[in-house]
């Protein structure tokens, strides 16, 4: 029983139990390329988020992880078989009634652990910081908290060599072999600005990718997967701490 897990720990432990920091991961459920799971994006918060708040427990923070959420929006995903899909709004309303109870319990710091990037949580969390005036809300993308290029040599943001070589790292038997990985192979929109980052439109992604997968995954490896994991699970870790001690009235310098 870890006691920084709330789906696992119990009420002896909790009935007394006094916590600074929700932690909310959210994950989604959808096809990564032919060859990684569908949880993808679960297992990646699960263990990365469970870990981080080990380390963290271990320096004093009183941190807990609620279970994670395993459907995000796939709006662009809606003819990929089983994509599920979850509306921006239907987001808003879970939040909301999460936040009600750390709200009313006196749990008054909320991060949201992100792990799909279809997930896009700030405009959520601006409106819900108006509604709810005691608590800070922040949303946080691990896959964007390390130089990527330190770890892995291709690019990419689906089910490419950094999530291949997590998943060979965190869950080996639900990866397909080799043979079976598509080579990710992204396409780019016509126009050039959109490439630029400066105009945005959501990707229609069975027009972009033959097999689902954005960028190549064929230098996945486990130990590679394991490297990033302990980076990652760090650097997580030191933010778990610092929110949950930090005075969020206090919060500028
Ligand atoms: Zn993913």
């Amino acid at each position: 029983m870890r006691p920084y897990i709330l789906a696992e720990t119990n009420w002896e432990a909790l009935k007394n139990a006094e916590f600074e920091l929700a932690i909310l991961p959210w994950g989604a459920t959808e096809a990564h390329n032919y060859h990684l799971p569908y949880a993808t994006d679960v297992i990646e918060s699960d263990y990365i988020a469970a870990e981080s708040a080990k380390l963290a427990w271990e320096k004093g923070a009183k941190a807990i992880v609620l279970p994670t959420i395993p459907f995000g929006v796939n709006t662009g995903q809606s003819d990929i078989y089983l994509d599920i899909n979850l509306n921006p709004s239907t987001q808003f309303a879970i939040l909301c009634d999460v936040i009600e109870v750390l709200n009313r319990q006196g749990i008054y710091k909320l991060l949201i652990f992100n792990s799909h990037g279809g997930n896009n949580f700030k405009s959520i969390v601006r409106e819900l910081g108006l509604k709810f005036p005691k608590m800070f809300i922040c949303v946080s993308n691990w896959f964007q908290s390390l130089e990527r290029d330190l770890f892995f040599e291709n690019s990419g943001d689906h089910a490419e060599e950094m999530e291949t070589s997590l998943l060979l790292y965190l869950k080996p038997e639900l990866v397909l072999p080799k043979e079976k990985w598509g080579d990710g192979k992204e396409k780019k929109n016509k126009i050039k600005a959109f490439s630029e980052g400066w105009v945005w439109a959501e990707r229609k992604w069975s027009k972009i990718s033959e097999d689902t997968g954005v960028g190549n995954p064929i230098l996945a490896t486990k130990e590679k997967g394991e490297k990033f994991f302990k980076a990652v699970t760090e650097k997580m870790a030191n933010l778990f701490y610092e929110i949950s001690k930090a005075d969020i009235e206090n919060l500028y310098e």
